[in-house]
């Protein structure tokens, strides 16, 4: 487990700091600049003794990471997952920060975590955990300070814990949680709005090529939360979903036919896995990158697609909805061969819109309701990706380095406003 760990950790640091290199370099941003925005600014790492449902005590890692405090409050999520260290966390914090700058959402990034394995814990432990993790933290979090969101194996439930913990300490808030369930306060489940989001930017991108979503051929990596939901609303599209995985195994439709996703989805909750699925071919998990299909969709765990697998990938579009899923290397491959990446600092951003239109309207700032949610959605991505695809043609970039740039440059703008430091045009050595 502990290899396990560090891999994942340290190869989703890799890319994060890959994209800050390039984009940070591009600006000319000098070396303690550099440093001093690619740092988080609050690690904190808690211990959390657990007494399992056998009696027996057990101890978790648990962390939160708060990468720029540039713009209060900041936001991000919560994941439960063996892999969790703090290497990774930091790496998507940051990932978060620059996600806001992109869809101009006035927040800081963070995100944290547990390391365990949820499917190895009984609901009544999971909860044990959620409290004790939250009374370790609870001090750095709050309405106007750190607001968590679900992420990998969380959940609205685990939000309403989180809700709940916090209040026996400050007083009751809404705004202290986002993700919740609609009866306390959730405007959109993040997920949905992820996927939703995920859907307008493919869209766009598709339509700008003189295609359409309906019938292409789509594969999914990961059939949780976010791969679930858009496979969903890709075939509601006229997408043809050929092929998914989960952690255990892959599925391919029978002769090239496409998943029925609501039955598919049916199964998954009574079986715990796609393994099997009736109507399809079981395959090894790792054979979905090789689909045969036209969009493939990384909806899983960080460093997905590597510079091993990149060769084998059939796609002309590989659309990140998972957090960190393609590596450097593996990026620079794909560029070579021609298709084209639709980076997730763009296509998960729904969540992070989702998130703050909650935490706005648990505080009365606006009445927003989930028409108006979808809404302004759409315009923040269409906006987002007009200004992406714009920096793209202009410069000669991929679409996943003008995404970069772009939010690398926004922030760096705004700390300089903020702290006073010279232009950006004198960055360069002025600062070291
Ligand atoms: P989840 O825990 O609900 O689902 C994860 C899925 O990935 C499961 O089906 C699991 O079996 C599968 N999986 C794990 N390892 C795999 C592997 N090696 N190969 C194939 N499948 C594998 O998680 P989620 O909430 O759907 O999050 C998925 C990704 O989307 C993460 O990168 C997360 O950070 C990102 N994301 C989540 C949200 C959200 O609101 N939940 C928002 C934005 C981004």
């Amino acid at each position: 487990m502990k290899t396990a760990t560090a891999k994942v950790g340290t190869k989703a640091r890799q890319i994060a700091d890959a994209y800050f290199d390039f984009a940070s370099n591009f600006l000319g941003l000098s070396d303690s600049v550099k440093a001093y925005l690619r740092t988080p600014f609050r690690v904190v790492q808690v211990t959390l003794p657990i007494t399992m449902d056998d009696g027996l005590l057990q101890l978790f890692a648990g962390y939160r990471i708060q990468h720029n405090d540039i713009h209060t409050p900041i936001m991000g999520g919560i994941r439960y997952h063996p892999a969790v260290d703090e290497s990774e966390l930091a790496a998507l914090a940051e990932t978060t920060t620059w996600k806001a700058a992109l869809v101009r959402i006035p927040v800081g990034g963070a995100m944290g975590g547990v390391r365990c394995d949820p499917q190895f814990l009984s609901k009544a432990e999971l909860r044990r955990l959620t409290q004790k993790y939250i009374a370790r933290i609870h001090h750095i979090l709050g309405p106007r300070a750190d607001i968590p969101s679900p992420d990998m194996n969380t959940s609205s439930e685990v939000m309403a814990w989180i809700l709940q913990e916090y209040a026996d300490r400050h007083g009751h808030s809404f705004a202290c949680v986002t993700g919740k369930p609609g009866y306390l306060g959730g405007l959109m489940d993040p997920y949905r709005a992820a996927s939703r989001g995920a859907v307008i930017v493919l869209s766009k991108h598709l339509n700008e090529l003189g295609h359409s979503l309906k019938g292409m051929k789509v594969a999914v990596q990961g059939f949780g939360k976010i791969g679930s939901n858009l496979a969903l609303m890709l075939s509601e599209q006229g997408c043809e979903i050929v092929a998914v995985s989960d952690i255990y195994s892959g599925i391919v439709g029978r002769n090239g036919a496409g998943l029925s996703v609501a039955d598919l989805i049916r199964y998954t909750k009574e079986n715990g896995s796609v393994s099997h699925f009736p109507e399809a071919r079981t395959i090894d998990r790792e054979e979905i990158i090789s689909s045969d299909c036209d969009i493939l969709i990384p909806a899983a765990m960080e460093c997905a697609i590597t510079e091993e697998n990149a060769g084998k990938i059939k796609a002309w579009i590989l659309a990140e909805a998972a957090n960190l899923p393609t590596c450097f290397e593996a990026d620079e491959l794909l560029e070579q061969k021609g298709i084209t990446v639709l980076p997730d600092i763009l296509m998960n951003a729904g969540s992070l819109i989702s998130s703050y239109l909650e935490w706005m309207h648990n505080r009365g700032a606006d009445t927003r309701n989930h028409r108006d949610t979808d809404v302004e959605l759409y315009q923040r991505l269409d906006e987002a990706y007009l200004n992406v695809m714009k920096r793209a043609v202009t410069g000669g970039l991929s679409i996943k380095k003008a995404a970069y740039l772009i939010a690398l440059e926004r922030v760096s703008a705004e700390e300089a406003k903020h702290n006073h430091w010279r232009s950006r045009a004198h960055w360069a050595g002025g600062c070291q």
